[in-house]
């Protein structure tokens, strides 16, 4: 089997691709533009195996993802490639607009004509999976859960382009045929997160004894993911999944993003224990919420566990230790991903909040 994964230099795709390359016999080859967001230190692991490759690709660049598909000639395509960061998307939308559905347009109709062309057998056996996002849902209040039949509601910059893409790849299975499979996942944590997102910001802020920024009150609610579990669901999900299917995602591990700052600390305390009378709590600073910010999501992960026997083997208290522990041991890591690119300042407020700041 050969395989090619768009956006395996990131959190998730690398996850996705030392799996693969551990644990199965196939061929990957990752197509990565390498955005601030892509490291390919995230790929160590997986370098010498010669089952592994790597293009330096934009996946909006027609003539190159075209040659890519018709030289790899791939049995599946894994696209997980885009801009994925909400506040990004508050300061910036264009990338977004760009990468997450214009890119995803240009793989689906390179992806058609080479498909088109296969013989019977080839034709039948192709999937295209595209990875998404539960926040295509919009926001919950207190109560209920996001299934597969939710009416999409998205509202930020990021989820629209993202329910766009989805659309996209639908009509791509209906129109055309494409045999799709389309999976909606909650927040994911682990290692390799880029220093940007909540958990990672957290653990770095902590270490560095610099303020651990909460949005709002902190009360807003996620259902957090292992990543491991989720690149496992990814797989499954290519193997046994109905073409032109969704699948949501979740650990059915609903916290508020205070809760999960607390976590974090108390697991600090443990692993690396703060200085007499100071506690790494301490550092909690409740600052500007973000603009639009949806107050709660969770996933009903029934189907893809009744369907295809997903179970996440990580419980959120495991998973922050493992992720706890991986960010102490792999500074360099951080440091490398972090450098000349990004440096904690605030992302996605409004103009007038940020002149005033
Ligand atoms: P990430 O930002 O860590 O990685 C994205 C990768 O895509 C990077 O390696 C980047 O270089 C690459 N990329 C960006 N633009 C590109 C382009 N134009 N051409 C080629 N490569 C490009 O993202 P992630 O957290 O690993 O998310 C991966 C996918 O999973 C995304 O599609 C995201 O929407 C989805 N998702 C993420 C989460 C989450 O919690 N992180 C949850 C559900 C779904």
């Amino acid at each position: 089997m050969r395989i090619i994964v768009t956006g395996g230099a990131g959190f998730i795709g690398s996850e996705l691709i030392r799996q693969l390359v551990r644990e199965t016999p196939w061929h990957v080859v990752n197509v990565d533009k390498l955005t601030y967001a892509g490291n390919t230190a995230s790929l160590a692991e997986v370098l010498p195996s010669e089952r592994y490759e790597f293009e330096k690709v934009d996946i909006c660049d027609a003539v190159q993802i075209r040659r890519l598909i018709h030289n790899y000639k791939p049995q599946a395509i894994l696209h997980l490639a885009a801009e994925s960061h909400v506040d990004r998307s508050i300061d910036g939308p264009a990338t977004f607009i760009e990468t997450n559905i214009v890119g995803t347009y240009t793989l689906l109709e390179a992806t058609r004509k080479y498909w088109s062309e296969l013989d019977n057998h080839e034709r039948n056996r192709f999937r295209f999976q595209h990875i998404s996002t539960d926040e295509v849902y919009g926001s919950l209040g207190e109560t209920g859960l996001f299934a597969e039949t939710t009416p999409y509601s998205p509202n930020s910059p990021y989820s629209a382009s993202k329910a766009s893409s989805d659309h996209l790849v639908r009509a791509w299975h209906h129109t055309y045929g494409l045999p799709v499979l389309i999976t909606n996942c909650s927040n994911n944590y682990g290692p390799y997160q880029y220093p940007e997102k909540l958990i990672p910001v957290i653990i770095e802020n902590a270490l560095k004894r610099k303020p651990i920024p909460v949005y709002g009150q902190g009360s807003n609610v996620r259902d957090w993911l292992y990543v491991a579990d989720h690149a496992r669901a990814l797989r499954l999900v290519l193997e046994k999944g109905a073409v032109g299917e969704t699948y949501n995602v979740g650990g059915q591990n609903e916290r508020t993003n205070l809760q999960v700052v607390h976590t974090i600390c108390d697991c600090l305390e443990k692993l690396r224990p703060c200085a007499s009378n100071n506690s790494y709590r301490d550092l909690i600073t409740f600052v500007k919420d973000r603009p639009g910010h949806d107050q709660r999501y969770a996933i009903d992960a029934s189907k893809i566990k009744r369907e295809l026997g997903w179970r996440p083997l990580e419980d959120f208290a495991s998973g922050i230790r493992k992720t706890v522990q991986w960010y102490l041991e792999n500074r360099a890591w951080c440091e490398t991903a972090l450098a000349g690119k990004y440096q904690g300042e605030r992302l996605g407020l409004d103009i007038t909040d940020r002149k005033a700041g």
